[in-house]
C-alpha cells in the first residue's frame, strides 16, 4: 500500500474516548468496514505476505477478528476457525484463560478444530497488549498445529503487544 493508502485507512478509524469504560481509547474500524476500498485494500495487503505458504486454517479472534478473518481465509483457499468467548461453542473446547487489567478472560476452540500439523494463521483487528493473540497461539499450540503468523489491521505499539508474542512472527497494517 502507498502512504497516501495508509492515511486515507487512517482516517477510517475513529478513536472513541472513554469507551467502553474510562481511559481507554476505542479503536472503531466501523467506517473503514463500510467502505467498499477500504475493506478490500485491507483484505488484500492482510492475506498478501501469507499466499503461496500454504496456510491449513485462519483463526479469527471473537469479535471483529471474524470480519477480516473470513474474506483473508477465502482468498488463501484456506479454512476458518472461529476463535470464541466461552459457552458459545456447543462441543468440545480447547479453553485458554489470561489476565487483564482487571479481571481475566477465556477464549475457546472447537477441540477438533484445527487438525496437528495444520499451518494457522491468527487474524484480530487490533493487536494491544497482545494477551489475546497469545491465548489464540496457545489454543492452536495445545492442539497441536503450527502458528505461522499473526496478522492485524493495527497495532497499539505502546502496548508493546509483540513483546508478548517472542516466537511467532506479527503483520500489522497500522501501527499507532
Ligand atoms: P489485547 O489482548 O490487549 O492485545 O487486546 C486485543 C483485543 O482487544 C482485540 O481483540 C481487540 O479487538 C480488542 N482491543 C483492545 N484494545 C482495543 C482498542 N483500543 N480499540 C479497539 N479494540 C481493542
Amino acid at each position: 500500500m502507498t502512504p497516501e493508502d495508509i492515511s486515507s485507512l487512517r482516517r477510517l478509524i475513529v478513536d472513541v474516548p472513554d469507551w467502553p469504560t474510562p481511559g481507554v481509547v476505542f479503536k472503531d474500524i466501523t467506517p473503514l468496514l463500510a467502505s467498499a476500498d477500504a475493506l478490500r485494500q485491507v483484505v488484500d495487503a492482510v492475506t498478501e505476505p501469507y499466499l503461496g505458504v500454504g496456510i491449513d486454517k485462519v483463526a479469527g479472534i471473537e469479535a471483529r477478528g471474524f470480519l477480516f478473518a473470513g474474506p483473508v481465509a477465502y482468498h488463501l483457499d484456506a479454512g476458518l476457525v472461529p476463535v470464541r468467548k466461552p459457552d458459545k461453542l456447543p462441543r468440545a473446547v480447547l479453553t485458554r484463560s489470561y489476565d487483564l487489567e482487571y479481571g481475566s478472560n477465556t477464549l475457546a476452540v472447537h477441540a477438533d478444530a484445527f487438525a496437528p500439523g495444520d499451518k494457522v494463521l491468527i487474524v484480530d483487528d487490533v493487536l494491544a497488549t497482545g494477551g489475546t493473540a497469545a491465548a489464540a497461539v496457545d489454543l492452536v499450540q495445545q492442539a497441536g498445529a503450527t502458528v505461522i503468523g499473526i496478522a492485524v489491521l493495527m497495532e497499539l505499539s505502546f502496548l508493546a503487544g509483540r513483546a508478548a508474542l517472542p516466537d511467532v512472527p506479527v503483520s500489522s497494517l497500522l501501527t499507532i
